[in-house]
């Protein structure tokens, strides 16, 4: 039999996701929109028809979704559910949500784990839109996401901060949170709104993040990028290569005729030292790089072909229980609008 444990490391969301033995897989409990959506997505995009004329095309990197999220492994049912409920894995308010919800079957989305190979990552779940409903919402939840999206950062710049979770930088200053507390006088109740867990990590929870204003917001990404121990030009790098990731999804979301409602960007990046001297400071854009290239690596040992190796840092949409493809309706202009404003945002971190 399989152990699962409880993934450790998220960033927003509900609880009740699982990562299996091996941590190279991100098990969620799903509906039945997000599974049409990963099965659709893959099917067309790893068809051969939808690849026939792009083969050997480098300038088509990132053109494709399934570049954007993660890989697609599968669907677990009923089975595994009783075994899971048995070890009380998943939280109450999450059995409860999801029993009221019609179209739950119970069913789990495989997916890779994202964080695989990270040591020590810190992470943030950015969620794209203003618009925060489908036409399936309940009117009293279209009015009660509508009020949060007018009083926060989603309703003016289409992306709103859902979660973060960074490195507890332990045994330097003593008093390093209040100097980070200290830093940001206009982030009001920061305090208030962050944990240090066991694990040594801070927790920013959703009022953190509902609380930042398009004044304040920039300061957020500050503290994303900037509370660690990296260098400078560790924390430029992630910064660069966030951009760039940033314009190709850009790119990419401009071609798809798909609706995202309440997805998210999960930005994560690795606090690890050792990692980034192991890679001499090579990030790759796309994550899926070293797993491409693993031909050129002459070790004989086939562990080690098997094994991905994670980027130093990383850019993934994530969450689509209430996404669909919609053949000739254009792009999606509610998730870009959020796309191009963190773009703009970040270009701003750029030093010269
Ligand atoms: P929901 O919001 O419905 O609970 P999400 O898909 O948004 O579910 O996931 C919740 C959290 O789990 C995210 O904030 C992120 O930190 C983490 N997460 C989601 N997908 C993955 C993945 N494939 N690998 C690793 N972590 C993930
Ligand atoms: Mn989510």
């Amino acid at each position: 039999m399989t152990a699962y444990s409880r993934a450790k490391y998220q960033a927003a969301g509900h609880d009740g996701a699982l990562i299996d033995e091996s941590g190279s897989l991100f098990i969620k409990p799903t509906n039945d929109q997000e599974i049409e959506f990963y099965t659709k997505i893959n099917e067309l995009e790893r068809s051969t028809d939808y690849n026939k004329d792009k083969q050997d095309d480098d300038d088509d990197d990132g053109m494709k979704l399934i570049d954007w999220i993660p890989n697609f492994m599968g669907i677990l049912e009923k089975g595994i559910t009783n075994e899971i409920k048995e070890k009380q894995v998943i939280s109450e308010e999450y059995t409860k949500e999801f029993s009221n919800n019609k179209d739950n079957n119970e069913k789990y989305l495989v997916l890779e784990n994202l964080l695989h190979g990270f040591k020590s990552p810190s992470i943030i779940d950015i969620k794209l839109g203003s618009i925060l409903t489908d036409e399936f919402a309940t009117k009293e939840k279209k009015l009660r996401l509508q009020k949060i999206s007018d009083s926060t950062t989603s309703g003016n710049l289409s992306f709103r901060v859902c979660g973060m979770k960074l490195v507890h930088k332990e045994n330097e200053e003593e008093n390093n949170l209040n100097l980070l507390i200290n830093s940001y006088p206009n982030i009001s109740n920061l305090k208030q709104f962050i944990t240090i867990g066991e694990d040594n990590y801070i927790s920013f929870n959703k009022f953190y993040g509902r609380g930042l204003n398009i004044s304040t917001i920039v300061n957020n990404f500050q503290i994303f990028f900037k509370y660690n121990k990296l260098s400078t030009s560790q924390q430029q790098k992630i910064i660069r290569n966030t951009f760039t990731r940033l314009q190709l999804l850009y790119n990419c979301l401009l071609e798809k005729e798909i609706r995202i409602i309440s997805g998210s960007l999960l930005l994560v990046y690795e606090n690890d030292l050792d990692r980034w001297n192991e890679f001499d400071n090579h990030d790759p854009i796309f994550r899926d790089y070293y797993e491409i290239n693993d031909d050129d690596d002459d070790d004989d040992d086939d562990d080690e072909h098997d094994q991905k190796q994670a980027p130093l840092s990383l850019l993934s949409m994530i969450d689509f229980a209430h996404s669909k493809i919609v053949p000739g309706k254009g792009y999606d202009e509610n998730i870009i609008k959020g796309v191009e404003n963190l773009m703009n945002l970040i270009e701003t971190m750029i030093d010269e």
